[in-house]
This record gives structure tokens, C-alpha cells and sequence, in this order.
């Protein structure tokens, strides 16, 4: 038996109806590729095998690629399940052949690197078409449901006004967002001391930020310095980041909305309409 390792922030499923639930998220077709991040013992890649995909899982811990190599041994020899001991932000996934839209990614992830591996994802060039994954439940709603992401007694929040942050937008630059469901701290082995919740990003694709006729890059550095102080307006956070204040307020006009709007309130839209107009020659 392996015992889980803090570092490598081993946390393993035991709940059959999450897995259940994140393999329905999943909409896996049989022969489909997944991308597992951290299989660890593998009780997710069973669910992703018993659903029909061809699996490429990465795992960092050489002690659980002996456990997975035992377990899997058939699907292995079957080619149906490739494992790859390796840390996922060091690899270059073209090197397994996936290719931008022609893979899944499906993980209970380590929740240390989450930020890493969105931004890895959702940023390549060879971006997966969909992602489901278990992160801490905190982090999905400041995701899903933006600044205040419900915070009281563990429920979430039904407010109508939503308020983005640089994480949520950053996330919907790229995918539309689904908040599926909240996993219980005693759902794991051992049992983080957090709850978690599964996230569905689907139709991943680089065509908002195009459609807009805006790079990532931009997109980035306005976001940014429009956050830069959460007390101050939109406004002058964007003039303090070193934009032309004509141009700035020019901008805001297009968009009706108020002068003095604080950056939270922007949509992902509205930002991508400042933004375009910001570097309007
Ligand atoms: N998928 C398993 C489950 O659901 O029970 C394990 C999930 S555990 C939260 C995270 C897994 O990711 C561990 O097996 C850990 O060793 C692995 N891991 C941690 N950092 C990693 C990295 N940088 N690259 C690849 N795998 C990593």
C-alpha cells in the first residue's frame, strides 16, 4: 500500500456518484482521447476506461505509476490506457499527439497547480475542447459564480448580478462555465480540509478573444490593470495602468456604462468591447 503524499497533494476519490457525476460532465463518445492529470491509484481512470476512452494519464509520482501499471495491466497491454510518469506542466502534450479540439481533459487535479493548469490549458494552442475538473469549491464558485461566489453556510449564491473576477474571466476568455456539483471533504483518502466541486469549461476555444479581433496578451494586461485596486474605479485604475484617459473614457462611453463602474461589474462581453476599443488606432 502507498500512502498519499502532501506534496504531490494526494487526495483520492472514493465517492462513486461524483466519479459517476464527472463522467456524465464528461459526454464521453467510446474511442474519444482523455487527458488525466494525476491518476494517482486510478479510480478515475477506471470510470474513464469503463466509459470507452482512450486515456493518456500523467502522473508525477513514481509510486503510483507502480500501483497504476499493476492495476491497469490489461488496459495497458490493450493500448487503451497510456501513462506517462511526468509533471504535467513540464510536458509538451503534442508529444502524446493531442491536438487543439481532439481531447478532453478529466481530472481530480492536484489542487495546488490549479491556476497552472487552467492557464496551461486554456491558453495552448492546442486547447482541449472540453474540461471537467475537481477542484477545491471555493475556487469554482469564484469561477462559475465570480467575486462573491456563495459563501454563506456553504450554499451558493442566486444573485442576479454577477461580478467577474481575473480568474473568472480569465476562465470565460476561453470556455463557457458550469458549475456541477459540490464533493463533500469525506468524498477523499484522506479527507482535504476543504470541500470541492466539479467544473465543466466547455466549447474551449480561442474564437472569443478573435471574434473580438483582440490577443491574449491584451486581453491580459487590460484585465490586470483594470483590477489593479479593487476601492478605485475602472477608471482610474486604467489610467494609473498607463492608458490614455481620452481614450479610456471614450470607451466607457461606448459601452453605457457608468463613468465611476468598478471593474467587477464588466461582463466578459463588455470587457472585450473595451478592450477592442481601448486599441482602436
Ligand atoms: N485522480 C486520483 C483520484 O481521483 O483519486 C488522484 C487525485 S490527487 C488529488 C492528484 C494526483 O495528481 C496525485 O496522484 C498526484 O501524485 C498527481 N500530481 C501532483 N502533481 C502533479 C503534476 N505536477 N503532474 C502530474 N501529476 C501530478
Amino acid at each position: 500500500m502507498t500512502y498519499a503524499k502532501k506534496t504531490f497533494g494526494q487526495n483520492f476519490l472514493k465517492d462513486r456518484v461524483a466519479l459517476e457525476k464527472i463522467i456524465l460532465a464528461g459526454e464521453i463518445t467510446p474511442g474519444e482521447v482523455i487527458l488525466e492529470i494525476g491518476p494517482g491509484r486510478g479510480a478515475l481512470t477506471k470510470f474513464l476506461l469503463g466509459a470507452g476512452a482512450q486515456v493518456v494519464a500523467v502522473e508525477i509520482d513514481p509510486d503510483m505509476i507502480e500501483v497504476l501499471n499493476e492495476t491497469f495491466e490489461s488496459e495497458i497491454t490493450a493500448g487503451k490506457l497510456i501513462i506517462h510518469q511526468a509533471d504535467v506542466l513540464e510536458t509538451d502534450i503534442t508529444e502524446f499527439g493531442l491536438e487543439q479540439g481532439s481531447y478532453k481533459v478529466i481530472a481530480n487535479i492536484p489542487y495546488y497547480i490549479t491556476g497552472m493548469i487552467l492557464r496551461t490549458f486554456l491558453e495552448s494552442e492546442n486547447q482541449p475542447s472540453r474540461m471537467v475538473l475537481l477542484v477545491q469549491k471555493e475556487v469554482a464558485e469564484r469561477i462559475v459564480d465570480g467575486e462573491e461566489g456563495g459563501k454563506k453556510k456553504g450554499k451558493r449564491s442566486s444573485r442576479t448580478q454577477q461580478k467577474e473576477n481575473i480568474l473568472s474571466l480569465s476562465v470565460k476568455a476561453f470556455a463557457d462555465v458550469r458549475y456541477v456539483t459540490t464533493v463533500g471533504a469525506k468524498s477523499f483518502s484522506p479527507a482535504p480540509r476543504v470541500d470541492s466541486a466539479v467544473i465543466e469549461l466547455s466549447d474551449i476555444s480561442q474564437d472569443r478573444l478573435r471574434d473580438a479581433g483582440i490577443t491574449s496578451q491584451d486581453f491580459f494586461l487590460v484585465v490586470k490593470r483594470g483590477f489593479a485596486q479593487k476601492r478605485k474605479t475602472l477608471m482610474n485604475n486604467l489610467k494609473q495602468g498607463g492608458f490614455d484617459p481620452v481614450a479610456i473614457e471614450s470607451a466607457l462611453t461606448n459601452l453605457e456604462v457608468d463613468l465611476r463602474v468598478r471593474a467587477e461589474v464588466l461582463t466578459l462581453d463588455q470587457w472585450l468591447q473595451l478592450i477592442k476599443n481601448l486599441y482602436k488606432k
